[in-house]
């Protein structure tokens, strides 16, 4: 796979900058989905990871069916062949990857940009360049599935690369750490460990609202690394001032930067995410059939990943052509997974979030605690699920159609203002999609 790497590039490249960068390079060894290469000097190998480091990886990935990194590292032959152990200089080693949390496999390099994302993924680029100096913290908000997280992850790995330490963690990784510290009496541990950083990233922070001693850690946690002029990076499922519970001074410390949203992909970057993941995963996919998919999957990226996914394998498997009818065909099971969840599942698993039975949710018991998550269930089979106001009257125990109707106004009034409910109505219907796509 190395050596055609190199035939396919040498026929790609001016003859020029192959000679000068890449005839020299040499494979020392494979493991674990890493080429190491050595090269003559620092400086062949900053060329080589800037310009071509991508690119190799993908041919790589490409022959190999699997996810490839490639690492150039100085080496020299004489040396080595001389019976010293050591290369002549070695790259600082890099940080270790399993306390960044930060996942290698989102870059910038492979994020695709549009007009709806353009303003996050610049100032995410500048953070990048230049953390701590550009906008500091840089909060990006938007729904689930637009790229928060590739954005939030990009910047962690421009910032490893840069020698920086780096941390990325989810604001319930972030509250669990905190309790578990309180817990075992090591809160001095914990401190250590999120205030030593030089980039912090900390993602859906909605998840905080409401958790007033995880807001009230990071605070203090928030300001030291400000105050030390380090970056802070939020991702968030809605802007600051839409966070209900937050405490005040939380609020405005994330408004002291710059924020910045994403909107939901546009057909024209559906269209592009599609083509850049296609050419990624070295296939050829005729435009029409990535027109088609990206037309039929509108709501978010992660599943519009999903659904190429599903077709590849799709055509794969039964040795079939890539045609508009095997994308109505693959994605069938795919697309009307609204009318496929079952009203049983939904009063399940809502019953189960609040803490209730079924047979409790499908009572005549008129409490609040009752009564209200009854309303949230006949509200999510409403907007989730293709079943008719009386059909979900039925399903709940034998409420009429107006009690319905009164229920998901209510339900749907009640998560405008009451930032807890939404987080648990949001809960559960992720957990309703991750059951159905499982
Ligand atoms: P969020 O955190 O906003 O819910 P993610 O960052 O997890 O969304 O994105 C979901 C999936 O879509 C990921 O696999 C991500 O790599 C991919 N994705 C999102 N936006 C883009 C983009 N602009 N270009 C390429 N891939 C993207
Ligand atoms: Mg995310």
């Amino acid at each position: 796979a190395w050596q055609a790497t190199l035939s396919q590039l040498q026929s790609e490249m001016p003859k020029a900058s192959f000679d000068t960068w890449v005839r020299s390079a040499e494979l020392i060894k494979y493991q674990e989905n890493i080429f190491v290469v050595g090269v003559h000097n620092a400086y062949a190998r900053d060329w080589l990871d800037d310009r071509l480091g991508p690119t190799m990886s993908r041919l790589l990935s490409g022959m190999m069916g699997t996810r490839q990194e490639v690492q150039f590292n100085v080496w020299h032959k004489e040396i080595e062949a001389a019976g010293s152990d050591e290369p002549a200089e070695v790259r600082a080693p890099e940080p270790s990857r399993q306390n960044t949390n930060v996942n290698p496999r989102y870059t910038f390099e492979n994020f695709v940009v549009g007009g709806s994302n353009r303003m996050a993924h610049a100032a995410s680029q500048a953070v990048a360049e230049n953390p701590a100096r550009a906008y500091n913290p840089l909060f990006l908000y938007g729904s689930v599935g637009q790229g928060k997280t590739h954005l939030l992850q990009a910047i962690g790995n421009s910032a490893i690369k840069q020698g920086l330490q780096v941390l990325y963690v989810s604001s319930e990784e972030f509250a669990n750490d905190l309790i578990n510290s309180i817990r075992t009496h090591n809160t001095q541990a914990f401190r250590d460990r999120y205030r030593s950083i030089d980039v912090l990233l900390i993602d859906d922070i909605q998840f905080i609202a409401g958790k007033e001693s995880t807001q009230e850690e990071f605070f203090h946690t928030f300001n030291t690394l400000h105050g030390q002029d380090k970056q802070i990076v939020i991702s968030s499922d809605r802007p600051p001032k839409a966070m209900l519970t937050l405490e005040e001074r939380l609020r405005s410390r994330f408004e002291w930067g710059l924020t910045v949203d994403i909107q939901p992909a546009d057909l024209e970057m559906r269209t592009a995410i599609l083509r850049s993941k296609a050419e990624r995963a070295n296939r050829e996919v005729p435009p029409e059939i990535l027109d088609s998919i990206a037309r039929q999957v509108q709501s978010n990226i992660r599943e519009l990943e999903g659904a190429l996914t599903r077709v590849l394998a799709y055509a794969d498997l039964s040795g079939k052509a890539l045609t508009p009818d095997l994308v109505q065909v693959a994605l069938a099971d795919l697309l009307p997974q609204r009318s496929t969840l079952e009203p049983r599942q939904v009063v399940k698993l809502v019953a189960s979030t609040f803490g209730l039975t079924a047979e409790k949710l499908l009572g005549r018991d008129r409490s609040r605690e009752v009564a209200l998550p009854r309303q949230v269930a006949m509200y999510i089979l409403r907007e989730e699920a293709n079943v008719s106001l009386p059909q979900i009257g039925v399903a709940l125990g034998g409420r009429d159609h107006s009690t319905v109707m009164y229920a998901c106004e209510k339900v749907a009034d009640l998560m405008e203002r009451d930032d807890r409910l939404r987080r648990q109505v949001l809960q559960i219907r992720e957990q309703l999609y991750s059951h159905a796509a499982a």
